[in-house]
This record gives structure tokens, C-alpha cells and sequence, in this order.
């Protein structure tokens, strides 16, 4: 058993509740989804994407580290010599490695440290929760249309109550563009899902769409007259603001 590992990076966190916390970022690799309709080009080849196609697609798994045992984490993470960090792990899509006990084994050592750890997720896969996992925050960016994947491919309710009723929190952060806003097309879409799940106080984020300023300027004018008009929260991407769309930062 081996963990696709993405990258490691101490940095601070962009988006959502924990925003500008420092932060040392775990980015497996694989996910179960493809999201080409948030139209990035890496690099400006024709591989098209997420601003996380690197770890996201299979494409780019000779680039990944493929660690053997949790100790190398574990020390890689210490060797970057982080202050006073949350864990973040990410991907891809992290919990498709829930069962890994290599991460387990990850989660465990640093909970035991005392730091607190979150995880950024789709919320489409379904597992099963364990005590250390039940101490997890939870972000869960629920894909929409603008993702460009099937309904069915990108939505799974019964996952997400799963998170919902066992993880220590969980927050929604859905990505909006402006068009999506225009057409009131964003917070239906929202809304269906919303109702359809058993919410406990979960937070409700929206950000914008984009690893530009200007594209985050754009849309983020339409977005908060709808977090006002909801009572959503609102979020940025402050990575992006900070260092554009570069790696490992
Ligand atoms: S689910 Fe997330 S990581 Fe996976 S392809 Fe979509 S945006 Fe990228």
C-alpha cells in the first residue's frame, strides 16, 4: 500500500472559515471527478481542468511522490518547520484514501499533536467514519453545473449526509461565476441541493470562481448581494491574490 501524494507545502489557507491560517497543505493525488468546465488550461497545454488538474488527473502521476510509509510524511512535513499549523488535506479528492492506513496513520499521529485538521472534498464518496475521522473539519465544494460534470457523476446526497451527521464540522463552499449569478441559475442549483439534505447549522459559503484577480473581482460583485439577499457567508481566495495561480504556495 502506498499514499499518491500531489505535494506538500506549509502556507496559508486561501479560502473558507479558516482563511489565513497557516497551514500545512497534504495534496493527494486522484479524483473521482474531472471538472473541465472550469476550462483552466495547465500550462497552457490542452489538458484542461481545475486550477488542481496536477493532482486531480492521472495524467500527472509521475510527478507524484508515492510515500510507503506515514513516518516520511511525517517528516517531510516537520522539515518544512511550520508554526502553530492546521493540517489541511486536499487534493484530487483525499477521501477516496480513507481507507489508506497510511493517511490514517497521518491523521492520527498529528490529532494526538493537538493540531487541527481539515479536509477539502467534493462530498461524492461515500466511507466509513472511525474515531479519528469523526475529528475532522470538513469543506465540502459541492460541484455545480459550471463544474461541467453529470448531475449524477457529481452529486450524491447520501454521501454528503454521511459527512454532515459524523465529521466534527462541516462547512459548504459552493463556486460561483458570475453568469451563474446573472441567471439565478447558481443559487437554484444550491437551494435543490440544500433541501434535499439534513443540515446541522453548516455554514454556507459561496466564492468566487477564478485564479485571476481580475476574474475574482468580476465575479465576487455579483456573489455578495446573493450571500446578503441568503444570508451566506462570503469567501475569497486569498492565495490566489497573493501569489496567482503558482504551485505549491
Ligand atoms: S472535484 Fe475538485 S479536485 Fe476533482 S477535478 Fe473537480 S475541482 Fe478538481
Amino acid at each position: 500500500m502506498m499514499l499518491a501524494v500531489s505535494e506538500i507545502f506549509y502556507s496559508l489557507q486561501g479560502e473558507g472559515e479558516f482563511a489565513g491560517t497557516p497551514s500545512v497543505f497534504l495534496r493527494l493525488g486522484g479524483c473521482n471527478l474531472k471538472c473541465i468546465g472550469f476550462g483552466n488550461h495547465y500550462q497552457n497545454s490542452d489538458i484542461i481542468g481545475c486550477d488542481s488538474i496536477y493532482a486531480a488527473n492521472t495524467k500527472f502521476s509521475n510527478e507524484w511522490i508515492f510515500f510507503q510509509n506515514s513516518e516520511n510524511v511525517i517528516s517531510h512535513i516537520q522539515s518544512l518547520n511550520p508554526l502553530k499549523f492546521d493540517i489541511v488535506i486536499t487534493g484530487g479528492e483525499p477521501t477516496l484514501q480513507f481507507k489508506n492506513p497510511i493517511l490514517l496513520r497521518i491523521i492520527s499521529h498529528f490529532l494526538q499533536k493537538g493540531h487541527r485538521i481539515s479536509v477539502e472534498s467534493n462530498g461524492s464518496v461515500n466511507f466509513a467514519f472511525d474515531d479519528n475521522l469523526r475529528e475532522l473539519y470538513f469543506t465540502l465544494s459541492v460541484k455545480l453545473s459550471n463544474s461541467g460534470e453529470p448531475f449524477e457523476k457529481r452529486i450524491n446526497l447520501k454521501a454528503i449526509q454521511n459527512i454532515i451527521d459524523n465529521a466534527k464540522s462541516v462547512a459548504f463552499k459552493f463556486v460561483l461565476n458570475a453568469k451563474m449569478c446573472e441567471d439565478g441559475s447558481g443559487i437554484k442549483e444550491i437551494k435543490d441541493i440544500l433541501s434535499n439534505i439534513k443540515l446541522k447549522n453548516n455554514r454556507i459559503y459561496l466564492m468566487p470562481q477564478g485564479i485571476s484577480e481580475e476574474e475574482l473581482d468580476k465575479n465576487i460583485q455579483k456573489i455578495y448581494p446573493i450571500c446578503l439577499q441568503e444570508g451566506f457567508s462570503l469567501t475569497d481566495r486569498i492565495h490566489i491574490r497573493i501569489w496567482g495561480d503558482k504551485r505549491g504556495v
